[in-house]
């Protein structure tokens, strides 16, 4: 009987000797990853301390304790994208998953092309996997955590539960299964994902105020995820709108809040910001 237990156990543990020390090196790297994003956004909203404030979105201010919840919760993730990143590697180094470290091997021109490549793919993931994580059935247990900051700052860029923190760390090894990547556009795909992830919540519109009146529009803005926060059932999509477009779910009276938002509050410093076209 004892042997039943201690056996699994005894190669649990043999498995936590072996993989512990990657697992950690892959968690602080991630876990950098997050603190330069958010910290880097963080920072630029603190320094431009007047232009952020007129450029907020929300009257409403997250607390102390929003942003203490938003760490943890952020942390948590970074320690799940770390566990199925060892499957990733496990996968690379038996040969189901291609990072290749060559640009000879595929090109320049697959190389270069597969960063916007990836990024319109990861678009479509995120947008899918939100809409079905505000199923009711679902929301709950795998989303709830992301919505409870109402009014979300950079520091919310990670703040999932479990499933949903599993859930996006699925899209990479999905994804190099099918599509070989080099690790610099690996390297480079993370860095957008970050940074855009930390401005959509900074609860400040970064972009100029002729955005929504060009082709750029397709572009996400701060005020498109920011009211997602607000408003729950809509504007589900991360770098792009079009998929929000395509399916009705473009929340109504986007662009007139994020003209709001991008004209500021105050009107000498709109007239500056103005000047500047920021
Ligand atoms: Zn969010
Ligand atoms: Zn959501």
């Amino acid at each position: 009987m004892l042997c039943i237990i201690t056996g699994p156990l005894a190669a649990f543990n043999e498995i936590l000797q072996d993989q512990l020390p990657l697992w950690l090196q892959v968690f602080t790297l991630d876990t950098l990853r997050y603190l330069v994003g958010a910290g880097l956004v963080s920072s630029v909203l603190g320094g431009f301390g007047a232009w952020s404030e007129n450029r907020r979105i929300q009257d409403r201010r997250a607390s102390a304790a929003d942003v203490r919840r938003e760490l943890l919760y952020s942390l948590l993730t970074t320690a799940v994208y770390a566990s199925v990143a060892l499957f990733t590697i496990q996968g690379k180094e038996s040969g189901w998953l291609n990072i290749y470290e060559s640009v000879a091997d595929f090109g320049w021109w697959y190389t270069c092309l597969s960063l916007p490549l990836v990024l319109v793919l990861h678009d479509a993931w995120f947008y899918w996997v939100h809409r079905a994580l505000h199923h009711p059935r679902v929301f709950h247990w795998a989303h709830r955590v992301h919505h409870l900051s109402r009014t979300p700052t950079p520091w919310a860029a990670y703040s999932f539960a479990p499933a949903e923190a599993f859930m996006m760390a699925l899209f990479l090894p999905l994804l190099l299964a099918v599509m070989p990547l080099h690790p610099a556009v690996l390297f480079l795909f993370l860095a957008v994902m970050i940074l855009r992830n930390a401005m959509g919540h900074s609860g400040c519109e970064f972009h100029p105020r002729y955005w929504v009146d060009t082709p750029l529009d397709r572009l996400t803005t701060t005020t498109h995820h920011d009211m997602h926060h607000q408003k729950f059932n809509g504007n589900y999509g991360l770098y792009f709108t079009w998929w929000d477009r395509w399916m009705g779910t473009e929340l109504p009276g986007y662009k007139a809040a994020f003209r709001r938002a991008a004209a500021g509050r105050d009107v000498n410093v709109t007239s500056v910001a103005s000047a500047l076209e920021l």
